[in-house]
């Protein structure tokens, strides 16, 4: 399979807009090129369009080439731009599963792409064999998210890798809540498959949803793509900036993932004893998908003291469903007690 072959027409024979930071970035020269504002600053500059020191950092922590790392305004801007470097609209279509993240749809709608769905099983595993059956001919994006938002529960490597070799397009799998789950990551696969795009974000164990970053992990042909489509400087100089701090504390980082899964396990077992609750689903992510006896009374309950979680009743398998966000210990107790002394 050829990357080449599945880029759309239109993105292979593009110029891309050549920035002004293209070449000289780093360097001591007196720049004029640009038309800034001369006076020093934090930001009178225009970001490095490559994010080059971040992608050095990132490729350390993560241990893949930095030449493999694709660095998005958020891993949502990530999906926009696969969607417009394979997808011809109204033409290719992709493959999603159900229940699954709502962004691969709407992404899908933007760019005048169908996308169709193959359920998961009622336990929320993968059915590869089905997956693969539905793939058709003008499906170019297929996105497996591992682990799955709002289910909470990973697809086997095993399985993710089948579907690599099946798929003659990309897969796309969308690891934003990787660092809570015991399975490791699919990056040590992408020198097996070239059509394989891993996704991770600085929004949820990096705790900075608000810089709006995303890390995609790729072959270089495809980084190459994406280099040409994106906006030029897709990620300012602020968040380039904070994520470098952030990415060098990795003590505190780990210390509020494990702290996160380990206020996981406490509100997991909570929930098992509350006689509201019908079921508690297993997570390996930083929320759990609850389902209740009355959901719509819990949630408005919930909501009268104060706590907004996440309705799920209407999304596919999840009948019942509210998704709780693992908060701080105080939080997370308080949500109990509301639980707990909930009477229908
Ligand atoms: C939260 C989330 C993201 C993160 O998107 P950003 O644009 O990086 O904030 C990506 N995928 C899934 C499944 C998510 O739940």
């Amino acid at each position: 399979m050829s990357i080449e072959g599945l880029v759309r027409d239109n993105v292979k024979k593009l110029a891309p807009y050549s920035s002004a930071r293209d070449e000289f970035w780093g360097m001591d020269y007196v720049l004029l090129d640009a038309n800034e504002n001369p006076y020093d600053s934090d930001i009178n500059r225009y970001p490095d369009p490559y994010q080059r020191e971040l992608k050095a950092q990132v490729s350390e922590i993560r241990n893949i080439e930095a030449e493999r790392i694709f660095v998005g305004n958020g891993s949502d801007e990530i999906i926009d731009l696969l969607f417009r470097c394979f997808c011809e609209p109204n033409q290719d279509t992709c493959l999603a599963l159900s229940p699954s993240y709502g962004m691969y749809k709407v992404s899908a709608g933007i760019n005048a792409v169908d996308i169709h769905y193959v359920s998961l099983n009622k336990d929320f595993s993968l059915d590869s064999k089905a997956l693969i059956d539905e793939i058709s001919d003008t499906d170019k994006l297929l996105f497996l998210c591992s682990p799955n938002n709002p289910t909470g529960n990973t697809f086997s490597h095993d399985h993710i890798q089948e579907i690599c070799r099946q798929f003659h397009g990309i897969v796309v799998v969308d690891e934003a809540y990787i660092d809570f789950a015991d399975q490791d990551s699919m990056i040590q696969s992408l020198d097996q498959f070239e059509n394989l795009v891993v996704l991770q974000t600085m929004s949820k164990a990096w705790g900075a949803a608000g810089l709006r970053l995303g890390l995609g992990f790729m072959s270089r042909e495809i980084v190459h793509y994406l280099n040409k489509i994106k906006p030029p400087y897709n990620v300012n100089v602020l968040s380039q900036n904070r994520a470098l701090d952030l990415l060098s504390q990795s003590a505190d980082y780990e210390k509020k993932v494990n702290e996160i899964i380990s206020e996981r396990s406490e509100l997991e077992a909570g929930l098992k004893d509350c006689q509201a609750v019908i079921k508690v689903h297993p997570s390996e992510a930083n929320y759990i998908l609850v389902q209740f006896q009355q959901p719509k009374e819990m949630y408005k309950k919930l909501k009268s003291e104060g706590m907004i979680v996440r309705d799920r009743t209407a999304t596919p398998l999840c009948q019942g469903c509210l998704r709780l966000t693992v908060g701080k210990p105080s939080e997370n107790r308080k949500m109990l007690e509301v639980i707990k002394a909930f009477e229908k």
